[in-house]
């Protein structure tokens, strides 16, 4: 006869069996609580388990993930979205280097993070004592962060939470890591005790001024320039000061071209845009003030394409970004909305002495290019299979109609191709793989958007860069979040028709599946799904899945041999030695 077995499942609402008695994890919540954190995106396990209740106890939203390191992109997305830090909470060893991925892009981003990972007794570690889960991992995560911590003692966890907040947003903003140990989590004290530890932080984030003397020289350099320009960057993105941008750009007269996250803080399509200029910018421009930005890879390190001749501001939180690669003419350090008003100010009844014809002929040829690119999209539309940019072809007017979707965009070729194609309207509404160029940033960032903003998302996603995070697809579907994802499937890493050297039958290394049914894994966790092969299918499952504010993913299938190695960035691959033909 079957005996019937009664698991007593732990009931965690029930009160402490001595009340006046509190645990680490509790003074770990209320500590989160206290700062004023609303979102936590993590997976438990040992030694966290419990706090992930008392955390939601708290009336945080946990959001819980597939794997660490969607997890973290979540908590990296927030912190570039709001301006305040996103926090990541794993298990230890494993979990946390997951998570430590993650947290190491945030900081090379410059977005604000806490990661807080459970960890093993230190004693037991620095003994080597071989103990479960046994990682020095504090000292692992020391060179990816701006600041670690690590609490031994329950009495440690409100100033940890506090000070790691602080190192985030402070200064130029990142990662930062507190090392949360079990014996700190497992402590138990005295709520009277423990009541006494927390505390409010007086300002929290304190706008650092530039120097009047700086100040002074940019408005002097800005004013004489003949080619003005303005680059802008994810860090003006993120600096929230929108309406300063807006005004020094459109009161004098001044050019823009925006880095890929920067899109959307002026509009795309706007008069002064120079999007479609940037060779011009680099060649002519006398004068360019960097505003958030750094002049690093993606900006050719200030020197090949860029005429020697031209001079720089740059306006920056971190004195050491300054003369980084090229010497600044004019640096500005201090927070962006403080270095603004303050030159702002300085430019008040000041005369530009810009060419007019500089705005004009940029203007021209705006026109003309995007002409060309227009009849490019409409050529591409009737291709059968389709490529990129067919699909993006009915996909551009959709996010046109939709501008406060945030859009969410990773691969190679679907980035380089997306970013080209879509224009952003709205400031701080694209994220993508940004200054590592990574892959395996979609899910998690979708997520992040999502909570942290409570707008619709929309991730385009190459089929390769999916690979990376899809699990955390079903992370969408259980919190029910307003995201679709578009697949562009042309089977492959670059594409799918990577040919393997004479001596082995194996796939390539490049390719991947194109005949895969990536709507058949939305089915799984309950999505709105769909299957499309040609522009106008996609566009009416896309207008539908907006509007739907549910789950969605859309397979688009693509030609097998639609893009080419490397994308937009071929030219960094050491040799072309993968017999791909682009
Ligand atoms: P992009 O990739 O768009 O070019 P980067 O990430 O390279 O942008 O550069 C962003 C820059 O913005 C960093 O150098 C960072 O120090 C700076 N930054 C971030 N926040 C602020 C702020 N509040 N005030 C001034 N500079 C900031
Ligand atoms: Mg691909």
């Amino acid at each position: 006869m079957a005996t019937t077995t009664t698991t007593t499942i732990k009931d965690v609402n029930e009160k402490p069996h001595f009340p006046e008695q509190v645990t680490g994890m509790y003074i770990l919540a209320r500590a989160l609580k206290n700062i004023g954190i609303k979102n936590v995106y993590g997976l438990v396990g040992i030694p966290i388990t419990e706090a992930g209740y008392e955390i939601q106890g708290q009336g945080i939203k946990f959001v819980t993930f597939r794997h660490e390191q969607q997890a973290g992109m979540a908590a990296a997305t927030e912190g570039y979205l709001t301006r305040t830090p996103g926090v990541l909470m794993t298990v230890s060893s494993l979990g946390m280097l997951n998570g430590l991925t993650a947290t190491a892009n945030a900081t090379v981003n410059c977005y604000p993070m806490i990661q807080i990972s459970g960890s093993t007794d230190p004693t037991m570690v620095d003994m080597n004592m071989g103990t479960y889960e046994q990682l020095d991992q504090f000292n692992a995560a020391k060179p990816y962060v701006k600041a670690a911590f690590r609490c031994s003692k329950a009495e440690d966890i409100p100033a940890a939470v506090n000070r790691a907040y602080r190192a985030a947003i402070t200064g130029r903003p990142g990662g930062v890591y507190i090392d949360m140990t079990t014996p700190a989590l497992g402590q138990v004290m005295n709520a009277a005790d423990a009541e006494k530890l927390f505390y409010e932080p007086v300002d929290l984030y304190s706008e650092v001024a530039p120097n009047k003397a700086s100040v002074d020289r940019a408005v002097e350099l800005l004013t004489s320039a003949k080619r003005p320009a303005i680059l802008l960057g994810k860090g003006a993105a993120y600096a929230q000061t929108d309406d300063n941008i807006k005004k020094l750009i459109e009161t004098y007269n001044i050019p823009y071209l925006p880095m890929s996250m920067a899109k959307g803080l002026m509009p795309d399509d706007g008069p002064l845009s120079a999007l479609s200029c940037r060779s011009t910018i680099m060649e002519q421009a006398d004068v360019v003030m960097v505003v958030g930005a750094r002049i690093n890879w993606m900006l050719s390190f200030g020197k090949g394409k860029w005429n020697p001749a031209t001079k720089f501001i740059q306006l920056d939180v971190e004195p050491q970004e300054i003369d980084r690669n090229v010497p600044i003419a004019a640096p500005v350090v201090g927070d962006l909305n403080l270095s603004l008003e303050a030159i702002l100010a300085g430019l008040e009844g000041k005369k530009m002495a810009a060419d007019p014809s500089w705005v004009t002929s940029l203007q021209a040829e705006t026109k003309e290019k995007n002409g060309k690119f227009e009849t490019r999209l409409a050529d591409a539309a009737k291709l059968m299979p389709m490529n990129h940019w067919s699909a993006l072809s009915a996909i551009k007017p959709i996010l046109a109609a939709n501008p406060d979707v945030v859009l969410i965009n990773e691969g190679a070729n679907t980035l380089d191709d997306t970013r080209d194609t879509i224009s952003m309207e709205l400031p701080r509404h694209r994220v993508d793989c940004a200054t590592w160029s990574i892959m395996g940033m979609g899910m998690g960032s979708a997520i992040g958007a999502a909570v942290a903003t409570g707008k619709s998302v929309v991730a385009i996603e190459g089929d390769s860069a999916f690979g990376f995070s899809g699990m955390d697809f079903s992370t969408i579907c259980r919190f029910k979040l307003p995201v679709t994802v578009v697949i562009l499937n042309n089977g492959g890493i670059y594409n799918g028709i990577g040919k393997p050297l004479d001596n082995t039958t194996d796939p390539a290394p490049t390719t991947l599946d194109i005949h895969a049914r990536y709507d058949k894994l939305g089915d799984a966790f309950g999505a709105r799904t769909y299957y499309v092969t040609t522009p106008d299918e996609l566009s009416k499952a896309l207008t539908e899945a907006i509007s739907s504010k549910e789950p969605c993913l859309i397979d688009v299938q693509l030609a097998a041999d639609a893009g080419k190695e490397s994308g937009h960035i071929g030219y960094l691959n050491p040799t072309p030695l993968i017999p791909i033909e682009v």
